[in-house]
């Protein structure tokens, strides 16, 4: 007998809504996944848009109603990858229909949101998946391998960044990105750096926050000015429920920097880093190698890293962002046959908003706080 099939719905073409295809097109060729994945139905704003993706994206069906494809009986899984301010609204209509919903990040713009989101998701009997995609590198998963391991003895100190430059022109015009209502670095940039931070040394307990707006006013498109209220750059001391301590930064005006998303972890016996840019390697240091030998060795990704060997049998030819994508697919999809646990539902997507502004609560009150439990 053939495996079930899993007819997909995707809601946006940009960016990640191709990154997306990739995802479901390569994990299906490079997982033995539990479904038959059928690139069923994609929407995008107008009929226009979205038969055009269809075609070139692979779809069979194509529109410009994201409603008609969330109540389409045939769509097992709607895939929310537009703008933030669609997520919720999009997400639980998809959880209403009874599908499972894969839903971009952040999942919504404020906490708030993300909540009914959550309690949305556990109400309805299916699975979701929120796009913190960086988790799933085979070399970030060696590093909490590691760390889990001992390998670096008592873990003491993280300190991680997320910095692009994507708005580090003055004259770059106030978005979305600038809404006092969700938008800023952190919610954008920060919520990664703090996905990974977790992800690698467990739950932050506290946070000290500063956010910086850098770039006061931006143009509002008619010839005049907008004020800017939201976060150019933020930092935050953190402090870990396992006694470690951090920091984290959060900038989009980091001028020159495309995708910085690193970190370095030091423990008792040894040290950890990581840089995004180079994001097949991991450097670790261990204070047991002899006087005169020590220092920071390179591991290259390869077949010993899973699932790095499922997309090349050669070590040191590396992966690249939208295999990330494909990883990500694959334990999500075993996660919707219930074979593994969800690897970032909607109750961490949530978490992860509460973290955010936490650290910008922390910073206007100028003062340490808790994220809410
Ligand atoms: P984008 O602008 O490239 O694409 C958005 C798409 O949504 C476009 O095709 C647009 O036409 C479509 N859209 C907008 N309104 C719509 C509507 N009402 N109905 C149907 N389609 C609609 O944006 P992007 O860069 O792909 O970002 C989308 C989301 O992905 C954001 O939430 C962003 O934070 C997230 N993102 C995640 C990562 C990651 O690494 N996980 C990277 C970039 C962006």
């Amino acid at each position: 007998m053939g495996k079930p099939v899993l007819n997909v719905g995707l809601i946006g073409t940009g960016f990640m809504g191709k990154t997306h295809t990739f995802g479901f097109a390569a994990a299906s060729r490079v997982f033995d996944l539990p479904f038959e994945v059928v690139l069923h139905t994609v929407a995008d704003r107008t009929e226009d848009l979205g038969r055009a993706a269809a075609q070139s994206l692979g779809f069979r069906h194509g529109t410009g109603d994201w409603r008609r494809l969330v109540a389409d009986p045939e769509i097992h899984l709607v895939d929310v990858t537009t703008p933030n301010a669609f997520h919720k609204e999009m997400s639980l209509a998809g959880l209403a229909a009874g599908k499972h919903v894969y839903c971009e990040k952040p999942l919504a713009p404020l906490a708030s949101e993300a909540r009914e989101m959550a309690d949305a998701a556990d109400l309805s009997g299916t699975k979701t998946q929120v796009g913190f995609n960086y988790l799933c590198n085979p070399m970030i998963g060696l590093a909490r391998e590691m760390i889990e391991a001992g390998e670096l003895g008592e873990i003491r100190t993280f300190r991680g960044i997320h910095a692009e430059d994507y708005m580090t022109d003055a004259g770059h015009p106030y978005s979305f990105r600038n809404d006092p209502v969700g938008g800023g670095v952190a919610a954008d940039l920060g919520s990664h750096i703090l996905a990974t931070a977790e992800h690698l040394m467990g739950p932050i307990a506290q946070v000290l926050g500063d956010a910086v707006t850098a770039i006061a006013t931006r143009p509002d498109g008619k010839g005049g000015s907008l004020p800017v209220a939201t976060d150019d750059v933020t930092r935050a001391f953190l402090r870990f429920e396992n006694g470690a301590t951090g920091s984290i930064e959060a900038s989009w005006i980091a001028n020159g920097r495309k995708m910085q998303h690193d970190f370095e972890i030091y423990g008792s016996k040894g040290g950890l880093i990581f840089s995004q840019e180079r994001f097949n390697e991991l450097h670790f240091y261990r204070s047991e190698d002899p006087a005169g030998r020590q220092g920071f060795r390179r591991i290259e990704a390869g077949p010993a890293h899973p699932p790095y060997g499922l997309f090349c049998v050669a070590p040191g030819h590396q992966l690249g962002f939208n295999d990330l994508k494909a990883i990500e697919v694959a334990r999500y999809l075993d996660a919707i046959a219930g074979t593994a646990p969800e690897p970032f539902n909607f109750r961490k997507g949530l978490h992860i908003q509460e973290l955010v502004e936490t650290i910008l609560r922390s910073s206007r009150e100028a003062r340490w706080l808790s994220p809410a439990a």
